[in-house]
């Protein structure tokens, strides 16, 4: 007898629709299965032999064969085992076939019989509904995550033996009453910018990066805030849009994070990965490719605290993926591609002690200052839309009044100037400022003459590199935007420079 199961594997952060035969036939008693499987697929034989005896079926020793098509694309992960397990049931005759039509099934099976959550149910479930399937089964533990997609039919199971209920007609699977967004515990709370004393510059630099979403990178001594005003950065960003909050949501799938994200699913993500990470974890990898770091703050923000503390190979691993905003991972089974496009903010000290230029308590000699700043490398810098010098905070206004503006007054201004964004981008396919293609940007960024003449006086005295006028370009335009105006005048210029002095002043 022959059986036909319908299910989904992810490839990058898609879904693919695949399709698993079984073929049962006398003969001499194997169990077969083809396809172009990874190890993981292979192993789904014992678990599912053992899982089938122990719902209580008996399997006559027979030839049974299954295939998992396309057979061009490789097959990993462990969501097949349900599937499998179906259409040997259905090619023994022991299920109906026509009960699993319209129908995608995937989830791990333990020996046990029982069901075992599985990466990636949101882009399963996205492509099941593209494809015009209206009812999915999954395990019980991927619920919430299924019914995030809207007008499917989702049957949470605990167990072969319920899914065999289900298609049998002896019992429902409904899910549970969910509320994504009151559930789990949420992201750590937004530093608020009223408890950040003084920085004035500092402060008025977030709002603009925050607006364009311009990578930033902040220089100054320990104890000056830096990572404070790193944390409070997400408070004052602009609300996500459905799309974005979509796309974040597949990523988190596809790591088997969605929990971590239900319950911050309107917020942006900030990620701070330790400066011992690998390269690996910062842009993803894995013998079975993985979203890294950077992906997982997609839309958000990367937080790189100590700059200067990472392997170097490992923050070169950064250029590419901030260049294109995505990741690309070559395997033998194919290449993967990760969305990456988040706003890159460091924060590292002026030289190996700290305190540099504080010369009452810095020792270190011109040589040390530029080792330690050349842990970073000029093209990782030249990425850095921003780069401000963080003083440390004087007495008196550690001490002062305390009325300093609320992360929200200044997220009223930044939405302002998104929205400003939003009307002149609307018909890119980009979203702020930041982001501009270098051939666009005379089109959407004209200037008064004087900043023009600012910006050429810049660029030689400063040698920027090409990347680096560009991005200076940028910068000013989310100036002018966030004081609306469509020009990007002298003054709005000469701040945007004010953003550019740390390369100028000890790189080179
Ligand atoms: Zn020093």
């Amino acid at each position: 007898m022959y059986s036909v199961i319908a299910t989904a594997a992810v490839h990058g952060i898609a879904g693919m629709i695949v399709k698993v035969e079984t073929d049962v036939t006398n003969g001499m008693p194997e169990f077969e299965m083809v396809g172009i499987l990874s190890s993981e697929v292979k192993e789904a034989r014992a678990r599912i032999r053992a899982a089938i005896h122990n719902t209580g079926f008996l399997l006559p020793p027979k030839k049974v064969t299954v295939n998992l098509g396309p057979a061009d694309v490789r097959k990993s992960g462990t969501g097949f085992d349900l599937p499998i397990a179906l259409s040997v049931l259905a090619a023994y005759g022991l299920l109906e076939s026509e009960a699993c039509a319209g129908t995608l099934f995937t989830g791990e099976i333990g020996l046990s019989g029982r069901l075992r959550p599985v990466r990636g149910i949101l882009p399963m479930v996205l492509t099941a509904r593209d494809h015009g399937y209206t009812h999915v089964v999954i395990p019980k533990e991927n619920e919430a995550e299924a019914c995030m997609v809207k007008g499917m039919n989702i049957h949470p199971a605990k167990t072969l033996w319920e899914v065999i209920s289900w298609l049998k007609g002896e019992r429902t699977l409904e899910p549970g009453p969910i509320n994504i967004e009151e559930t789990g515990s949420p992201q750590e709370e937004p530093v608020d910018f009223s408890r950040i004393n003084g920085q004035r510059v500092l402060r008025r630099a977030c709002e603009v990066a925050a607006s364009g979403m311009h990578n930033l990178l902040m220089v100054g001594p320990p104890g000056a805030g830096k990572t404070m005003v790193a944390r409070a950065l997400p408070g004052i960003l602009p609300k996500l849009t459905e799309e974005e909050r979509m796309e974040l949501a597949r990523i988190y799938s596809v790591s088997g994070r969605f929990e971590e994200r239900r319950s911050n699913l309107y917020a942006r993500p900030f990620r701070s990965p330790h400066y011992s990470v690998t390269a690996t974890a910062l842009v993803g990898g894995g013998r079975v490719a993985q979203p890294g770091e950077i992906s997982l703050a997609h839309k958000g923000i990367l937080f790189l605290d100590e700059l200067t503390e990472y392997q170097r190979p490992v923050l070169e691993q950064l250029r590419q993926p901030l260049e294109e905003r995505k990741v690309r991972l070559a395997r033998v089974s194919g290449t993967y591609c990760y969305p990456a496009d988040c706003m890159l903010v460091g924060a590292m000290n002026p030289c190996g002690c700290g305190y540099y230029p504080d010369k009452n308590k810095c020792a270190c000699t011109p040589g040390d200052i530029r080792r330690h700043l050349r842990k970073v490398s000029r093209p990782l810098l030249d990425r850095m839309d921003m780069s401000v010098e963080v003083p440390r905070v004087k007495m008196s206004e550690l001490t002062g009044s305390g009325e300093n503006e609320s992360s929200q007054a200044i997220r009223s201004r930044v939405e302002k100037a998104v929205e400003l964004q939003e009307r002149r981008y609307g018909q890119e396919n980009f979203r702020y400022n930041s982001r501009i293609p270098a051939d666009k940007i005379d089109t959407y960024c004209p200037m008064e003459p004087g900043a023009r003449k600012q910006i050429a006086r810049a660029y030689e005295q400063l040698n920027l590199s090409a990347r680096a006028y560009h991005r200076l370009i940028r910068v000013a335009r989310t100036i002018a935007d966030l004081s609306e105006s469509d020009l990007i005048s002298e003054s709005h210029m000469r701040e945007a420079l004010l953003y550019r002095t740390m390369d100028e002043a000890v790189w080179r």
